[in-house]
């Protein structure tokens, strides 16, 4: 956290201007509409010579998707791999020094998306360097609504136009409110952050508590309306899943390390079981979202002092990870209901939860190829399995 700038030198105006990107962002509905606002935007923000917006194009490498002041040509012919190398490659690309140059990743959900660099005509400030992280953040979110709206809205249109009626337009309507409420959302989260930062002035203890309540209040809404479009994205068939060699310890070591907090605040003790480590297909980004979903799941339903357990295990050509808790369980007659989309068994429905987590989770499993199932007592407690195809390749200990 970069705090206590001193707004002197047109930095208020700077902070104005950062603004109003962040409110033509919600007026942008293409990748390429959004990533040409951020390269030419960008520059006048931070009167830099050069700028450059790349893309992550889903295959490891970097592509530039939009750029100011540097020859179409050049640019046409550059793509560089996510690696430390990129750096280098792009400080030729804009034809600029280290003490010019700026580079800022886009990430999304904890993964980078792509990057964004700017070449000054002078050398750089810590604040030109907070000012082109502020934008990235904006510009990361901005570019991942434009293109879930670009994947889900022509596949939802035509489904409707095919004329299977109500559940597509509550989809779509859903869909559409999500992309059109993150967006200021976003905006809202950046703003709480400048207040935060002290950048508009100090902030005293109370005050700074109150907007670390309201930037958690926000992310709660965001990661609701995120559940909304992976839902819309699910139902209209357009969400892809990698096919990859994963690591199920590693992936659950990453999930129990995000709930820690969680668990800790309800005074459970939340664990990974010792085990060997197990290779199995899948995405990695989406087994970490749904062991997230599960294990917060079993943190938000199990009582205070109670006891979550993961394990990561194979079983014939599976391999499997395990979310054990001591919570209430889950009647027989609900077993299947509860992987419905927006269904919430009547005992859980006062605690906060709009139902979508395990409709996301068994389709994205099932997408892998693999399989979500529970078994549970009533009273002692549930357990939820994945299960994934084993990675023949690369042999489990
Ligand atoms: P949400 O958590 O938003 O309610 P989910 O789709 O994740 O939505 O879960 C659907 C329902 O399944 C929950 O409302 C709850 O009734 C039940 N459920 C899920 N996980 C557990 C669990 N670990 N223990 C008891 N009930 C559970």
């Amino acid at each position: 956290m970069i705090a206590g700038f001193d707004l002197g030198d047109g930095k208020y105006e700077q902070l104005r201007k950062l603004s109003d990107i962040g409110r033509a962002f919600t007026y942008t509905t293409s990748i390429d509409e959004a990533a040409r606002l951020t390269a030419t935007q960008g520059a006048e923000l931070l009167g830099a010579t050069r700028t450059v917006v790349m893309l992550h194009d889903g295959d490891r490498e970097l592509q530039v998707r939009a750029s100011h002041g540097i020859d179409d040509e050049r640019v046409a012919r550059f793509r560089a791999p996510l690696t430390d190398e990129v750096i280098g490659r792009l400080q030729g690309l804009l034809d600029v020094s280290g003490d010019c140059f700026l580079a800022v990743p886009l990430v999304v959900g904890g993964s980078v998306t792509g990057l964004l660099a700017a070449a000054l005509a002078r050398d750089c400030s810590e604040f030109d360097e907070w000012l082109l992280s502020a934008l990235a953040d904006q510009a990361a979110l901005a570019l991942e609504n434009a293109r879930v709206s670009e994947e889900v809205r022509p596949a939802l249109e035509s489904r409707l136009r095919a004329s299977e009626g109500a559940t597509n337009a509550k989809d779509r309507a859903l869909a559409t409110l999500a992309h059109d409420i993150r967006s200021p959302l976003g905006s809202i989260d950046g703003f709480c952050a400048i207040l935060q930062d002290g950048l508009l002035g100090p902030v005293n203890d109370k005050q700074r508590s109150a907007l670390a309540m309201m930037r958690m209040s926000g992310q709660h809404l965001l990661s609701l309306l995120d559940n909304v479009m992976d839902m819309a994205r699910l139902s209209a068939g357009v969400m892809g899943v990698r096919d990859d060699a994963v690591e199920l310890r590693e992936v659950a070591r990453q999930a129990v390390d995000m709930l820690i907090p969680a668990a800790y605040a309800k005074q459970q003790t939340l664990g990974l079981a010792d085990g060997p480590p197990v290779a199995a297909r899948g995405d990695m980004a989406r087994i970490r979202q749904v062991l997230v979903n599960l294990i917060g799941n079993a943190v938000k339903f199990t009582p205070v002092d109670g006891a979550v357990t993961v394990m990561v295990a194979t079983g014939g050509a599976w391999g499997e990870i395990r979310v054990t808790d001591t919570g209430p369980g889950i009647a027989e007659a609900e077993r299947d209901a509860i992987f419905q989309p927006y269904y919430r068994s009547e005992g859980t429905a006062t605690l906060p939860g709009i139902g979508l987590g395990l409709a996301i989770s068994h389709s994205l499993v099932d997408q892998m190829g693999g399989t979500l199932g529970v078994e549970s007592e009533p009273g002692a407690g549930s357990s939820f399995t994945i299960r994934l195809r084993i990675d023949d390749e690369r042999p489990t200990g």
